[in-house]
């Protein structure tokens, strides 16, 4: 005697009792059951005795209260889910009165979905799908939606489905429930076809005309089987190979490459079903994207915008070095003139601590002359530590030194612009003589080119020993300003305070002003970095809010596509396999998004530039949105995916 595939032994199901406030009901009251390979049998009884229950547990789309079911001898309680998935997937096909077809996919992909969880390669897959419907003679409705076709050719697409992975045993719901009698009489006709050929074949109707058309009757009445028409022993066991549940145990190690496969197929396939439920509702992805759109493309125009302009004003500030002050005396009016700075003043900055250099400078606008070509220009009288305080080093040449200083040398250093103006013809100007004012100066040195600086030309210019210009030049020993270059960034701000307290004291009257570049540039940095914690935060809540939005689709989509779960489930899909899918949708919106976003920004970022906004973009700053925005999908997806996985199959499959 061979072992029956299917052995119940007194199997109950209970509904309800436990705390949920219905009454307890016994729906299935003591099931004993041996059912054979190749066996055709109908399972016949009224509306509400149970069929669809016991149908539910024979194929593992639920489980009994009470009682044991042996699958080809080995017991079903002690499979874990992923083995009943295995077991729905390798083992059974079922065929349901409603047919529960996917909505979104094609005939051929409703009929690829099991081989997409056992792991076919596509062009199998694709091959044996159309096969299948050929065979069942929908060959020209293989690209049809199931609303493009009729009852019938909805259930002859259900049937490819279940035995699209072999289905082994077939388990048919009411079949022909739901359709008129000509189609009904090919579904059964279709069904004793295959009964022929071996497969097992479980029919389950209310209809005695129909039941009768199986070998094996069983009647059940209110959760019992009350007749049983026995057993043919004629050509039973013959059938289709077996699918021991055994078996599961080697295939589930047997390859790595299997699992790669079916991730990979499942992925495709999951973006497909993705792509479709986004273009199906698409005002509704538009909002969902919008939020991440909007975060994405806001946190790199920002970002942007505050490093161009950052980069602007430093560059401006940086031509005189960051840690420079500059000090001066304040204009006051005609009437109450304030005293102009001495030479005296600079020593008494030079005393104060965190300073590294102090460069008086004298200055006015002359004319320099050589030959017959005359150029007004900028001249200064400047002390030998002009070079280290302004940051300002020599193209050529030497500085004037001390003694220079201190004989009141006639020595000059020129600036680009004058060296042009002054020696177009390209002859080196070291060692040539110009006049200043009419006072002949030699030449000793250019300065390094500097450009512009607030619209200034700091080229035009001319620098000479403080001593010689003061008393060759202007006549008067006052600094029109003194440039501090200081040691510690850091201190900028309190060094700035005491020079003006120390000159308050020394001069006896709050009559300087002091430029704190040093201090401005610290500020500047620090209003930056409070400015990209901002940027942070409103990347932060948008992202958020984006994700949010997310999530809330996704918790629709999972309502709205239970059913579709549930069939997912009942031809064989892992819990992992659910939630992969579900993830993988709310990434592909975040992407999407996100992809968007950065296009977004860098086109709002290029119409900025064009206005003249200073604007440098950021590759790092763009993949963090991106990548952000990703890791969004996947935070704010996970819980309505997991929910998608949870869902019990039979709870999945009667939803609407
Ligand atoms: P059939 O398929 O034979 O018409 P069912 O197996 O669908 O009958 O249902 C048998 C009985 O179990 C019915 O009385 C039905 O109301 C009850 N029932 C089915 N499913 C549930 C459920 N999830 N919770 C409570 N009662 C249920
Ligand atoms: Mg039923």
């Amino acid at each position: 005697m061979s072992v029956p595939v299917i052995a119940l032994q007194d199997l109950r199901k209970r509904y309800g009792g436990e705390g949920g406030g219905a009454p307890s009901v016994e729906v299935l009251r003591g099931i004993s059951l041996q059912i054979h390979a190749g066996e055709f049998v109908a399972i016949v009884g009224a509306s509400g005795s149970g069929k669809s229950t016991l149908m539910h547990l024979l194929g593992c789309l639920d489980q009994a209260s009470s009682g044991s079911y042996h699958f080809n001898g080995q017991d079903v309680a002690s499979m874990d889910a992923d083995q009943l998935a295995w077991l729905r997937r390798e083992a059974f096909g079922f065929v349901f009165q409603g047919y529960h077809l996917i909505a979104t996919e094609s005939a051929c992909e409703n009929v690829e979905v099991p081989a997409l969880y056992a792991g076919l390669p596509e062009a199998a897959r694709r091959a044996r799908a159309q096969q299948l419907l050929q065979r069942l003679g929908l060959g020209d409705k293989l690209q049809h939606r199931p609303h493009q076709l009729s009852g019938g050719q909805q259930q002859r697409v259900s049937i490819a489905r279940a035995l699209m992975n072999g289905g082994q045993i077939l388990l048919a719901d009411e079949p022909t429930g739901a359709l008129d009698s000509h189609s009904g009489t090919e579904v059964m006709a279709l069904l004793h076809e295959l009964a022929d050929a071996g497969h097992t074949v479980i029919l389950i109707t209310h209809d005695r005309a129909v039941a009768a058309q199986a070998r094996r009757v069983i009647e059940i009445r209110d959760g019992q089987i009350v007749a049983d028409s026995g057993r043919l022993q004629a050509k039973s066991a013959s059938g289709a190979g077996k699918t021991n549940a055994s078996s599961y145990q080697n295939n589930s190690k047997s390859t790595r490459q299997t699992e790669r496969r079916v991730l990979w197929a499942e992925l495709r396939d999951a973006l497909r079903a993705a792509w479709r439920v986004m273009a199906a509702n698409r005002f509704r992805t538009a909002l969902t994207l919008l939020g991440i759109v909007i975060g994405v493309a806001s946190v790199i125009v920002m970002l942007a915008v505050g490093t161009g302009s950052q980069q602007k004003v430093m560059a401006d500030m940086a031509t005189f070095g960051a840690k420079a002050m500059y000090v001066s005396a304040m204009q006051g009016s005609s009437r109450d003139r304030a005293a102009p700075l001495t030479l005296a003043d600079a020593a008494t900055i030079r005393l104060l601590p965190n300073i590294q250099s102090v460069a008086p400078y004298i200055e006015g606008r002359l004319v320099v002359r050589r030959g017959n070509i005359d150029h007004q220009t900028e001249v200064g009288g400047a002390t030998t530590d002009f070079s280290e305080a302004l940051s300002w080093p020599l193209a050529e040449g030497v500085w004037f030194d001390a003694a220079d200083e201190q004989r009141l040398a006639k020595v000059a250093i020129l600036g680009q612009t004058v060296r042009k103006a002054l020696f177009a013809d390209g002859s080196s100007p070291l060692g040539q003589d110009i006049l200043v004012e009419g006072v002949p100066f030699q030449v000793i040195g250019v300065l390094a080119a500097k450009g512009a600086s607030g619209g200034d030309d700091q080229d035009e210019r001319v620098v000479v020993p403080f001593s010689a210009a003061s008393a060759r030049l202007y006549g008067h020993p006052n600094p029109g300003w003194i440039s501090v270059l200081i040691r510690d960034m850091d201190q900028a701000s309190a060094t700035g305070d005491a020079i003006l307290a120390s000159l308050a004291e020394t001069r006896g009257a709050k009559d300087v002003r002091l430029w704190n570049q040093a201090e401005s540039i610290r500020v500047q940095g620090e209003t930056e970095r409070t400015m990209t914690l901002m940027l942070g935060l409103i990347a932060a809540i948008s992202l958020v809010v984006g994700g949010i939005g997310v999530m809330n689709v996704m918790l629709m989509t999972v309502r709205e596509r239970t059913r579709e779960i549930g069939i997912r489930m009942a031809t064989g899909a892992r819990q992992r396999d659910i939630l992969r899918q579900f993830l993988t949708e709310a990434v592909l919106v975040t992407v999407v998004g996100g992809a968007i976003g950065v296009a977004l920004g860098l086109a709002l970022g290029a119409v900025l530039l064009a206005l003249g906004v200073p604007v440098v973009f950021s590759l790092s700053a763009m993949l963090g949105a991106f990548g952000c925005a990703v890791a969004t999908g996947i935070v704010f997806g996970y819980t309505p995916a997991q929910r998608a996985a949870r869902l019990d199959p039979v709870v999945a499959l009667a939803s609407e």
